[in-house]
C-alpha cells in the first residue's frame, strides 16, 4: 500500500511535470474504483497551480477547485508515453499538454474526487499532524492517546496521530523505537513517543530520499522500482535475524494487519494482548 513516501514520491514528479499546464482531455475506462470516479469534463480547460500532500492524499489544486486522487491499496500514477496502449487495470488517463498520467490500480480501492471547502474541512479534522509539523510534540501526541486501551500499532494505521503511517513505516519505527506494538497506546510515556516520532520522520525522510519502497505495486511516476526495500529491518522478515539482536523476527496479526517486531529489542512488557 502506498504510503507517505511513496505518495510524497509521486508528489513530486506529478508537480515537477504538470504545474502550470491545463487539463486537456480525461478518459476513463474503468469508472468502478473505491468511490466511482465523478463526472471530470468540468475540469477539462483547467490550470493545474500546485500539487500538495495530506497524509495519504493528493490535492491537485485548480484556481476551480481541487481534485483529491487517493491511490488506496494498489494504485499508481505514471507518465507514459501518449502512444501506450491501455493494460487491464489502467483505468483513468489524464492528459495535460501533451502529457499523459495514467491511473493504474489492480484492486481499485483509490479513488478521485472534488474536494470542496466543507470536505475538506472533515478531511482535516479526521487526519493527524503531518510528521514534520511543529505541533506534533511527545507531550501532544500522548494528551491525544489518553484513555485508548488500543495497540500503538493499531493508532498508528488509524492515522489521527501522525497522518500518512501504513502496516510498513508502523512496523518499521516501532522496531527503531523498541516499542512493542502491542503495548496499549495510553501506556507510551513522552519518551517512547519522542523516540517513536523521531523513528518515523527518520524512516520518511529516507523512503523519501529513495524514492519509496518497492513492496507492492509501487513505481515512481518515472516507472522506476523504489529502492528502500532493502533496508527494512523487521517488515516482511518473519523468521529471518533481527539485525540487532539477531533473534528471530516475529509475525502476529493486529487488526487484521500483519505486524512483524523483535521480541527481545521491542520488550513485550504491558501488551494489549
Ligand atoms: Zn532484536
Amino acid at each position: 500500500m502506498p504510503e507517505l513516501p511513496e505518495v510524497e514520491a509521486v508528489r513530486r514528479g506529478v508537480e515537477e511535470r504538470l504545474v502550470g499546464k491545463i487539463l486537456t482531455e480525461v478518459r476513463v475506462r474503468e469508472p468502478r474504483l473505491r468511490r466511482p470516479v465523478p463526472p471530470l469534463a468540468p475540469w477539462i480547460g483547467r490550470r493545474l497551480l500546485r500539487v500538495e500532500r495530506r497524509g495519504k492524499y493528493l490535492l491537485w489544486r485548480f484556481a476551480e477547485g481541487t481534485l483529491l486522487v487517493h491511490l488506496g491499496m494498489s494504485g499508481r500514477l505514471a507518465f507514459v508515453a501518449p502512444d501506450v496502449p491501455p493494460g487491464r487495470h489502467d483505468h483513468v488517463d489524464f492528459l495535460f499538454e501533451g502529457s499523459l498520467l495514467r491511473y493504474t490500480d489492480p484492486r481499485r480501492f483509490g479513488f478521485i474526487a472534488p474536494l470542496d471547502a466543507d470536505a475538506e474541512r472533515a478531511m482535516e479534522a479526521r487526519l493527524g499532524l503531518e510528521p514534520w509539523d511543529e505541533r506534533l510534540t511527545p507531550a501532544w501526541a500522548r494528551a491525544k492517546v489518553r484513555g485508548r486501551r488500543r495497540a500503538v500499532k493499531e493508532v498508528l494505521l488509524f492515522g489521527d496521530v501522525v497522518a500518512g503511517a501504513g502496516n510498513i513505516y508502523a512496523c518499521e519505527a516501532l522496531f527503531l523505537a523498541g516499542i512493542h506494538p502491542g503495548r496499549p497506546a495510553e501506556t507510551l510515556d513522552e519518551d517512547d513517543w519522542a523516540r517513536l516520532l523521531a523513528a518515523l520522520r527518520a524512516l520518511f525522510e529516507a523512503a523519501i530520499a529513495a524514492g519509496g519502497t518497492t513492496l507492492r505495486d509501487h513505481r515512481t511516476v518515472a516507472g522506476e522500482a523504489g529502492a528502500y526495500r532493502g533496508r527494512l529491518a523487521v517488515y516482511g522478515r518473519e523468521g529471518e535475524p533481527c539485525p540487532r539482536c539477531a533473534t528471530p523476527v516475529r509475525r502476529v496479526v493486529q487488526g487484521g494487519r500483519s505486524t512483524f517486531f523483535c521480541p527481545v529489542c521491542q520488550p513485550p512488557e504491558r501488551t494489549a494482548w
